[in-house]
């Protein structure tokens, strides 16, 4: 596991302001013109320092960067599904 992670960000923000940060080969990222490649890095909070440089608001996505750090999420919290069919 010394295999860094590309992240990348979307420079295009969500409503509320917020930039998501991805991690490479997320279905959810954004186009390439609007997908800024921040660096190689090794964990979520790194990504996360990094991002935060550039843009003020900054949220990891839920698909690929929540899923793959939440070991420690507490047992209580329930995704949020903001896409109902
Ligand atoms: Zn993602």
């Amino acid at each position: 596991m010394t295999k860094g992670i590309y992240f990348y960000v979307n420079t295009a923000a969500d409503d509320n302001g917020y930039h998501y940060l991805h991690r490479q080969g997320c279905k959810h990222m954004p186009d390439k013109k609007d997908a800024l490649f921040i660096g190689t890095l090794y964990t979520l909070h790194q990504g996360l320092t990094i991002a935060r440089m550039s843009f003020k608001k900054v949220k990891p996505c839920i698909k690929c960067c929540i899923r793959h750090s939440a070991t420690r999420m507490p047992a209580n919290v329930q995704p949020v599904h903001h896409f109902p069919r």
